[in-house]
């Protein structure tokens, strides 16, 4: 029997232990993914190593510390710079980022695309800035502050004060707003303006329709939270955990999981 986790804090609401048990058990696999709140994320390795775990995921706020305890870093979580998931191999941790190809794979119906404009600046956005990236979409981030546009010297930023609105094809809110508020990721004024020229808008926020999304709906634009994207970096995990590719049946297993209360 392999042990699983995930480490975050908090980590009490997170579905992803339903979504892994429900595929362990669907396979017949004896196999167990538990949650563990890491208070100090110095103490993540030690921590893995002790419990004798075979895999992790990493959520909030600890996906940076991941990578930089992690023996090897894989793909896209090298520029990235943030692990999501890690597997051991001979007493090494091995780090990767699911959460850029759950991203991808999420709007699959939406593609192909030109441009996309992130709204955020935090993990998040690294991660989906980064993959769009690769499949030459172009990428403009507009975020509220300054500090965080550091972080993207690839891309061209804005906050809201410098910020022309042009056409972009896909709006991704990254933000928290509308999390456990009604706020909008921006001023009105810019949202109307962008969603007058857009086609498609994406909220990673999975649990709930934000005000975002509601104001896409109302101008006819394609919507999608992030459900889907918490689905397939969820799937893309199991399988480096098994070392296997996962059927439809497998991933709808996992869905279920995620719908379990
Ligand atoms: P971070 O804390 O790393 O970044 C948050 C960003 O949002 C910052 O740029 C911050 O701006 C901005 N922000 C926060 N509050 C507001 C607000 N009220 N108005 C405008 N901007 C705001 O968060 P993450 O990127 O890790 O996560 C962001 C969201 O994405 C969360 O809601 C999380 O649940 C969701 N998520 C979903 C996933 C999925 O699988 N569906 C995976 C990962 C995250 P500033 O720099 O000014 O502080």
């Amino acid at each position: 029997m392999n042990l699983f986790a995930l480490f975050g804090n908090p980590v009490s609401h997170s579905k992803s232990p339903r979504m892994h048990n429900c595929a362990f058990r669907h396979l017949g696999l004896k196999d167990i993914y538990t949650r563990y709140k890491l208070e100090d994320p110095s103490k993540l390795k030690e921590i893995f190593l002790k419990l004798q775990l075979s895999g992790a995921n990493i959520t909030v706020p600890h996906k940076e510390v991941a990578y930089l305890q992690c023996d090897e870093v894989c793909k896209i979580a090298k520029d990235i710079k943030a692990v999501n998931t890690i597997i051991r191999k001979n007493d090494k941790l091995i780090g990767y980022n699911t959460d850029a190809d759950g991203f991808y794979m999420s709007i699959k119906d939406m593609l192909p695309l030109k441009n996309a404009l992130i709204i955020g600046a935090g993990g998040s956005a690294k991660a989906i800035s980064c993959i769009l990236k690769n499949n030459n979409i172009e990428v403009s981030i507009l975020n509220r502050s300054k500090e965080k546009l550091k972080n993207f010297t690839d891309f061209q930023t804005n906050t809201w004060t410098n910020f022309k609105p042009k056409k972009y094809e896909l709006l991704i809110n990254t933000t928290s707003a509308g999390l456990n508020d009604d706020e909008l990721p921006a001023p009105k004024d810019i949202i109307l303006s962008l969603i007058k020229s857009a086609k498609f808008a994406f909220d990673a926020i999975y649990h709930k329709q934000t005000p975002f999304i509601k104001l896409c709906k109302q101008h006819n634009l394609t919507c999608k939270n992030g459900e889907d994207m918490l689905l397939y970096q969820g799937v893309l995990a199991f399988e480096l955990f098994t070392d296997s590719k996962i059927n439809a049946d497998t991933i709808n297993a996992m869905k279920i999981g995620l719908q379990l209360k």
